[in-house]
């Protein structure tokens, strides 16, 4: 089973998705964490990654699919995925249909967190708050909230009626609790797994 979690920054897709590796065994695929990665590694294309990521901007789309072309090849992958964080163009969601195809892989569900911007905004400023100054992101601030709400809007937003006119849209309430979040996503997952006969 592979599925797409879309949602603006701090909808809690990371949060969401920890949840279905646990309970699916499915691999999360965070292009966030991964970019992370490379900025820790010090490699050339995380000096690249840090400057972008820093000013709230999109990394170029065809490093992008590159990058997640490869991951899907690996063996922890073989029993699924989650799209976390790609795609984030309506560009790399085409790139992601052909690559799916290409590697005979299923797309099951694609599934939007919807939550407004206030609410984000609010979140975001309590995340920093909570850190202490410590492990808190140097994407983390409101100015660069504000500009990766505004990239959101402008550039991955365009994806979700692409999805719809495929069918494959499906929406939850990102305001309720986690666990309701949760509850809302199993929910689809199961209607996904009876349809495609999917199994464990
Ligand atoms: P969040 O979900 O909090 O917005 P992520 O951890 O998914 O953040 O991504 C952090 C940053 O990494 C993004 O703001 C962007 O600069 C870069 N990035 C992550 N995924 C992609 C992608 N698929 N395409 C382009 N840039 C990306």
């Amino acid at each position: 089973m592979n599925i797409i979690l879309l949602g603006p920054p701090g909808a809690g897709k990371g949060t969401q998705a920890a949840r279905l590796v646990e309970k699916y065994g499915l691999k999360q695929l965070s292009t966030g964490d991964m970019l992370r990665a490379a900025v820790a590694s010090g490699s050339e294309l995380g000096q690249q990654a840090k400057e972008i990521m820093d000013r709230g901007g999109l990394m170029p789309d065809a490093l992008m699919i590159d990058m997640i072309s490869e991951r899907l090849d690996q063996p922890d992958c073989a029993k699924g995925v989650i799209f976390d964080g790609f795609p984030r163009t309506v560009a790399q969601a085409q790139a992601l249909d052909e690559l799916l195809a290409k590697k005979n892989l299923s797309l099951d569900a694609v599934i939007e967190i919807k939550v407004d911007e206030a609410a984000l905004v609010g979140r975001i400023e309590s995340r920093i708050a909570q850190s202490d100054g410590g492990a808190v992101r140097s994407d983390d601030n409101v100015e660069t909230l504000r500009k990766r709400l505004e990239v959101y809007r402008e550039q991955t937003a365009p994806i979700l009626p692409y999805y719809q006119a495929k069918g494959a849209l499906k929406t939850v309430d990102g305001l309720k609790s986690i666990d309701e979040v949760s509850a809302q996503i199993e929910e689809i997952l199961e209607g996904a797994r009876s349809r495609s006969g999917v199994e464990g």
